[in-house]
């Protein structure tokens, strides 16, 4: 297992639409060692494989509160079939977006199809913050960002941020 740099706000690799996986290959069992490695590492509840620069459409998450139990949960092409109508606001952040949390509101529940490590399909329902953590990571699948999810000027704001620390950092 390795643990992988972060792609970080503006790199523009977080706003690609990642490829489905197709089948779970060995290569794939790696890829997702690696991104719970990088996960737990940073530390954070969810990761996108294009967190780490690999456009594939595989997450995984842990929302587990109990204090040193691991509960790695892996998605491999992860799709949300039904969501509530109720939602709920959680105070979101990103590792990609690092020291920076605004509320987001998203359904409170969602049901999600998605293929395991061993490749078999499987269907779950999931509520609260775990229900949060595969929506924000989901959306990373298709190059959209919490940040998105907040007002225009907030938004404009954070990106302003991130723009100009990657400016200084370069020069
Ligand atoms: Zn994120």
């Amino acid at each position: 297992m390795a643990i992988l740099p972060l792609v970080i706000l503006p790199d523009q690799r977080l706003r690609l639409v990642s490829e489905p996986v197709g089948s779970v290959t060995a290569e794939i069992r790696r890829l997702a060692d690696d991104m719970l490695e990088t996960m737990y590492d940073a530390p954070g509840i969810g990761l996108a494989a294009i967190q780490i620069g690999v456009a594939k459409r595989l997450i995984t998450v842990d929302t587990s509160k109990e204090e040193n139990v691991r509960r790695p949960q892996v998605f491999i092409d992860p799709v949300i079939t039904w969501a509530s109508e109720e939602t709920r606001g959680y105070d979101e952040g990103c590792l990609s977006i690092p020291d920076y949390y605004a509320e987001v509101t998203r359904p409170d529940r969602v049901r999600v199809r998605f293929r395991d490590l061993d490749g078999a399909e499987r269907e779950i329902e999931a509520d609260g913050l775990l229900a949060t953590c595969i929506q924000h990571e989901i959306d990373h699948l298709d190059g959209v960002l919490f940040v998105d999810h907040i007002s225009k000027l907030k938004r404009d704001r954070v990106m302003k941020k991130f723009a100009k620390a990657a400016k200084r950092d370069a020069a």
